[in-house]
């Protein structure tokens, strides 16, 4: 049952942590997707941007080239035709980049070296210029065969320069070389995601990267490349036909579509300033991305691992900390330290629970406690009697099936759940044995005795309280004295109990109305036949006239306290008595004891409160005397002999009540300066059949007499046991035989008279 409850709460924690594990991969997996879509919206940002920047570095270089060139082509239009060579080499000793010539209309190629050749870049000029005069500075690529002979692009300029004299028309190029043109440093971005080309209006490639083959195909027109590749992926199409519209008009744009290989293709296009009709096309598959989101990805994968690793290690410490957490609090909430078995809490829970489950089963709850269990501390020391009340536990498992179960509730109270059946009783009986064998092998020779409450639980029954008090009931319905200490919980004992309640609501009122009266039972020396004394007895004269013993209400108050204040009340009655007897002398005044309880001597202020008793009523101190019971040292032993001692300091004659009626030991009368000595009755009325009680009184007798103390037989009824008890050396006696307890009046007139003699 424990367990499954506790089960339970590590269901709950299981499900915690793998929701909490859940949630963990979904946030990581938005987090990655959030990753890859910024990476690509900054890709686009930055290649947009190093676009710009890239287009904006060729066009300085264009228009740089355009002003060298046109300074040329002024001052050739203003020089002697022999200045041109000059003039050329200036420009091309100002701007290495490029080599600059003149072609006259007459169509000679003038070099910046002083070479002058007939037809030899008309061809190209034709190619560049078409022989058609424009007026204005143009840019174009177009191959050329460069100093080692080889073919390769060339960036020209062509700069119109009308001649003044006959009004025809000159040329003026400048060439420079753009094989690497997408090696510089701003193209170093753009070539490294995706590639670069320069296309002409009608889409031929003027000029492409290393990758471009890659990218875009091994067509030389950028217009065949994706129309041979159109129907391979989705969207090249209709990008085709934007961008074909787009190129003739002179405007830039982007478009994308999805390459073959499935991949995202972004293409943009640029027109390029200051040439005729070029544009700059740059385009990019999202594969880049993916290799860079790839490491990214496994940065944060990795990165994610390491948290999951660390969020299982922590999980799992707690896990086994909670483990552990838990069996502590398990065994706080569930365990008993002294018996190692289980607590009340756990036998409420379990209880209910078989109760539940068992619904057929007839069960009966037991409460019980054992008996003088204070004297087994007392006398065999806390570790012995720890020993008996685990016992108590471990014996039960061999006696009792899984579905009965005993634990402690605290001190020697127990609480057991048994199986009404046909065995029970026989089953009890040998736990009881098995019990008392187990305290004689650890050495509690003391005869184990419980005292047990039952109550049988009926179907309807649910709370497990009331099942537990109502055993409970049963069980304080027995004083210990009976000769069965095992007690059914019945109406009977409900209705006792309600008495209990009852004298409980009135005792106070009682007390105040001055019902409880003071009786006086005579003391009689046997031996001079005369009385000598006298004990006070309470007697409680309720309003309607009847009487109430002290066996009726004394252990009630001993359990509820109130005890206290009545045997103060009683000694304070006789101090007053006694005072008033004093003054009347008119009768002989003999030694009086009351009987006090422990609860009422334990109290701090007991001596100093009995000193002012006796100052103020100026009792003859000497006359006093306190019966005590051997219980009153059960406990706190040495606080107790303080009290005694002070008490004696006083002058008070002290008595030890009820000898031998329990388990007395002689050793108290070693240790406890007593005066007095008064044997129970249970002694004397057994004299009369046994030998060996006779043997023991004497011994006793003998015994005390030498330590020096009085002894006094309580109960004596016959004139045989007077007789008996004088044969065995006792002197004084007190009993029925000479005189009931009776009102003080009654006493004072039968037994105190100073003119008559008893
Ligand atoms: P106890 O102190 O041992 O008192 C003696 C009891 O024995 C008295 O019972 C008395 O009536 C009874 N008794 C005396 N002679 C005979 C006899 O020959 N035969 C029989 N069968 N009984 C005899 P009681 O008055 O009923 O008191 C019972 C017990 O209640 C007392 O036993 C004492 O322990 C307690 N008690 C009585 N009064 C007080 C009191 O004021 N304060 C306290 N704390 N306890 C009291
Ligand atoms: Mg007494
Ligand atoms: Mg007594």
């Amino acid at each position: 049952m424990r367990n499954r409850h506790f089960m339970e709460n590590k269901n709950y924690v299981l499900a915690a942590g793998v929701f909490l594990l859940v949630i963990c991969i979904i946030t990581l997996s938005l987090h990655v997707l959030d990753i890859y879509n910024i990476f690509y919206k900054n890709a686009c940002e930055a290649l947009e941007g190093h676009t710009e920047t890239a287009l904006a570095v060729l066009e300085s270089r264009i228009s740089r080239q355009r002003e060298a060139t046109a300074w040329c082509g002024e001052n050739i239009m203003q020089g002697a035709e022999s200045d041109i060579g000059a003039i050329l080499k200036e420009a091309t000793d100002d701007n290495e980049l490029y080599e600059y010539f003149y072609v006259s209309p007459t169509e000679i190629t003038y070099y910046a070296n002083g070479n002058i050749r007939k037809n030899d870049n008309y061809e190209k000029l034709n190619q560049i210029y078409g022989f058609e005069y424009k007026n204005n500075f143009v840019s174009v690529i177009q191959e050329g065969v460069n100093k080692e002979g080889d073919t390769v692009p060339y960036l020209y300029g062509v700069y119109p320069v009308r001649v003044e004299d006959s009004g025809e028309k000159g040329y003026v190029i400048s060439a420079s070389e753009v094989e690497n043109l997408f090696g510089e440093d701003s193209f170093n971005y753009l070539t490294e995601i995706g590639s670069c080309c320069i296309v002409n209006r009608t889409g031929d490639i003027l000029l492409k990267d290393s990758g471009f083959a890659k990218e875009i195909g091994p067509e030389a027109n950028f217009y065949v490349s994706m129309e041979n590749r159109s129907n391979q992926g989705r969207g090249i199409k209709s990008a085709l036909t934007k961008i074909k519209t787009a190129i003739p008009n002179e405007a830039g744009g982007s478009v994308t579509y999805k390459a073959a290989s499935g991949e995202e293709t972004y293409v943009s296009y640029h027109r390029i300033d200051g040439t005729r009709e070029h544009f700059l096309v740059i385009s990019f598959n999202d594969g880049i991305l993916d290799d860079m989101i790839h490491a990214v990805m496994l940065r944060s994968f990795l990165v994610g691992l390491g948290v999951f690793i660390l969020m299982g290690i922590i999980l799992l410490t707690i896990w086994t900390k909670g483990e552990n957490a838990g069996n502590i609090i398990r065994k706080l909430a569930y365990e008993d330290e002294v018996t190692g078995g289980k607590n009340l809490n756990y036998f409420k829970r379990a209880a209910a629970e078989i109760i539940r489950e068992n619904k057929e089963v007839p069960f009966i709850m037991y409460r019980f406690d054992i008996l003088n269990f204070r004297y087994i501390n007392e006398a065999y020391g806390h570790k012995k009697a720890d020993g008996v009340l685990t016992a108590c536990i471990e014996e039960f498992k061999h006696f009792y099936s899984k579905n009965e179960l005993c634990v402690r509730i605290n001190s020697d109270h127990f609480v057991a759940l048994v199986i009404n059946d046909l065995s029970v009783n026989q089953r009890y009986q040998n736990y009881l044995k098995s019990v008392g064998e187990k305290a004689r092998e650890i050495g509690v020779r003391y005869p184990i005795r419980l005292r047990v409450g039952m109550y049988q639980i009926h179907k309807g029954d649910r709370d497990i309280d009331i099942m537990i008090d109502h055993a409970n009931v049963a069980r304080k319905s027995m004083t210990g004295n009976e000769k069965s200490l095992e007690s059914f919980y019945s109406d009977r004992i409900m209705a006792d109990m309600k008495k209990v309640n009852e004298i409980e609501s009135v005792m106070q009122s009682a007390l105040s109305k001055g019902e409880f009266k003071v009786y006086l039972q005579p003391k009689w020396d046997i031996v001079n036949d005369c009385v000598v004394g006298a004990e006070a007895l309470v007697r409680w004269i309720r309003d309607d006239g009847s009487m109430v013993y002290p066996s009726d209400f004394i252990p009630i108050f001993e359990s509820n306290g109130f005890i206290e204040k009545l045997d103060f009340y009683m000694l304070e009655t006789l101090c007053e008595t006694m005072h008033r007897l004093e003054e009347l002398d008119e009768y002989i005044l003999y030694p009086i004891s009351v009987n006090q309880s422990r609860i009422l001597i334990i109290n701090p202020d007991y001596v100093r409160n009995v000193e002012k008793l006796f100052k103020r009523y100026e009792t003859a101190v000497e006359k006093l005397e306190i019966e005590i019971t051997e219980t009153v040292f059960f406990d706190e032993k040495e606080k107790m002999l303080d009290v005694i001692n002070n008490l004696k300091a006083l002058g008070v004659t002290l008595s030890m009540d009820d000898f031998g009626s329990g388990y007395s030991s002689l050793s108290i009368l070693k240790d406890v300066p007593f005066d007095v000595l008064k044997i129970d009755r249970g002694f004397v009325t057994e004299t009369a059949n046994s030998n060996s009680s006779i043997i023991i009184l004497q011994k006793i007798i003998d015994l005390a007499k030498s330590l020096g103390i009085d002894v006094i037989c309580e109960g004596v009824e016959t004139i045989e046991q007077v007789d008996n008890l004088r044969k065995l050396g006792c002197e004084k006696v007190q009993g029925y035989y000479f005189g009931k307890p009776m009102p003080i009046e009654d006493f004072l007139e039968k037994f105190c008279r100073r003119d008559e003699e008893y």
